[in-house]
């Protein structure tokens, strides 16, 4: 019979692996805390049209990259692409946005892609909100949220932040018919995308990564020349309070972005370092999302990062604390009643040494092969209870690396003689 594998694009994230993931998730934690930001907890499932009003119709998500299925009650139901409109349904739901609110989140986001390398079908992103803020001083605060992240991982020379304004949907819509008309005059020479998107989706032409639609978008009206005063201005005192701040960008007037809620500013975080798959962060201002799916009007903003990516440019410019080691001391016991009396023992250090990683060998066999497996683990220092320390009331300290001596000692005196090894040793 053949073994079943896990679903294309969906990874195991083994042992190895998680303590990256672990000083990611760790650093992120901290930092939106530092902030004020309060952790939401959202469910994966949610009803399929609730991503269709917010993402819409008419994008690479609602239009082929949606894991969507009828429950056994024939409802549709969609395995969640991405945190946002779920988030801007439970706080219309929760009743959450009578106030200022600063949301953050971490978790799995589903999308029928073709997985390559920082592309995944299950993927894991943090996403942070804040709602009932209609000035710009709060998408300032965002992206500074989001800058002390790189720092704080090691990761600020490696990034660059793209920045737009895409403006009011009045000023959005009269660029639209603009661009469009310029397009539908060179029609041929666009791409089969873009040319399918001249109809349903224009402003996506904008980032097409086809380098002759790149060159006939030279010749294209602006989206700048199109902005309502009130983009402007805004976009304008951004700029002002992010170079205040001390944080670069480049404005990049052709960045819009895949989904259709998104309305003034839109930004990016890129890199050079992880081929294709640069974008590690991404997100902007969504203004009307809340009234759309039926909330009272309230403005938005957010972002979301790509933690299989973060993860990749960590172990690319070596910010990852690589610890191969799976424990600091290992124990080991001669025969059943050693075994009985280690474990009461290790039971009463792991009370006053909270954090060591006391591994305890089991399954028995003789002393030699139990120090080999000691050593195999990474410990430092190996504990042994053989008869005599049985019988003695005493255990012997091995120490696996380094200068130190071997020495059995009256079990008294065994947290004070493990802390001395363990700081020698390290
Ligand atoms: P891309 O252009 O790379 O497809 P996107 O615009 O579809 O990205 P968003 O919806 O803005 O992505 O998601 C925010 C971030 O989540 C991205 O910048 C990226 O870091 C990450 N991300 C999106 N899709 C995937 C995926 N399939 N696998 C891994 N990470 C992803
Ligand atoms: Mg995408």
């Amino acid at each position: 019979m053949s073994n079943i594998r896990a679903i294309r694009g969906m990874n195991d994230i083994l042992p190895n692996e998680t303590p990256a993931w672990q000083q990611l998730e760790a650093v992120v934690a901290a930092t939106v805390r530092g902030y004020g930001y309060g952790e939401i907890r959202l469910p994966v499932v949610e009803h399929t049209e609730l991503f269709k009003r917010s993402i819409g119709e008419v994008t690479d998500i609602v239009e082929k990259e949606m894991y969507t299925f009828n429950d056994r009650n024939d409802e549709s139901l969609t395995l969640r692409p991405e945190g946002t409109a779920g988030c801007v349904r439970a706080a219309i739901q929760q009743g959450l946005l009578s106030v200022p609110q600063r949301l953050w989140y971490a978790g799995p986001m589903f999308r029928y892609e073709r997985p390559q390398k920082g592309r995944q079908r299950q993927f894991h992103q943090v996403g942070v909100e804040a709602f009932g803020i209609a000035t710009p001083d709060i998408d300032a605060e965002l992206i500074l949220l989001s800058a002390r992240l790189w720092h704080q991982l090691g990761l600020s020379s490696s990034v660059t932040l793209q920045l737009n304004s895409i403006g009011s949907n009045e000023s959005r819509a009269a660029y639209r018919a603009a661009l469009v008309a310029y397009l539908a005059q060179h029609r041929d020479a666009l791409d089969a995308d873009s040319q399918r998107r001249l109809e349903s989706n224009p402003l996506r032409i904008l980032d097409s990564k086809n380098p002759d639609t790149q060159a006939l978008l030279d010749g294209a009206p602006e989206l700048s020349e199109y902005l309502d005063e009130e983009s402007q201005a805004d976009f304008a005192r951004l700029c002002e309070l992010l170079t205040a701040a001390g944080v670069e960008f480049d404005v990049n007037p052709r960045l819009v972005r895949g989904l259709d809620y998104y309305n003034k500013t839109v930004f990016e975080w890129v890199t050079d370092q992880l081929g294709a798959q640069g974008t590690i962060c991404a997100g902007g201002r969504y203004d009307g999302l809340v009234a759309q799916l039926g909330g009272k009007a309230t403005p938005g903003i957010g972002f979301a990062m790509g933690l299989e990516r973060l993860v990749l440019l960590m172990e690319e410019v070596g910010s990852v604390a690589h610890d191969s080691a799976r424990a600091d001391v290992y124990v080991i016991a001669g025969g059943d009643l050693a075994h009985q009396c280690a474990l009461v023992q290790v039971e009463r250090l792991r009370d006053a040494h909270a954090g060591l990683r006391i591994v305890q060998h089991v399954g028995g066999g003789s002393i030699k092969s139990q120090i080999k497996k000691a050593d195999k683990s990474g410990a430092m220092v190996a504990l042994i209870w053989g008869e005599t320390e049985v019988d003695e009331g005493t255990v012997t300290l091995k120490p696996l690396r380094g200068q130190g001596q071997q020495l059995t000692l009256p079990l008294a005196a065994l947290p004070e003689a493990l802390d001395t090894a363990l700081s020698v040793e390290s």
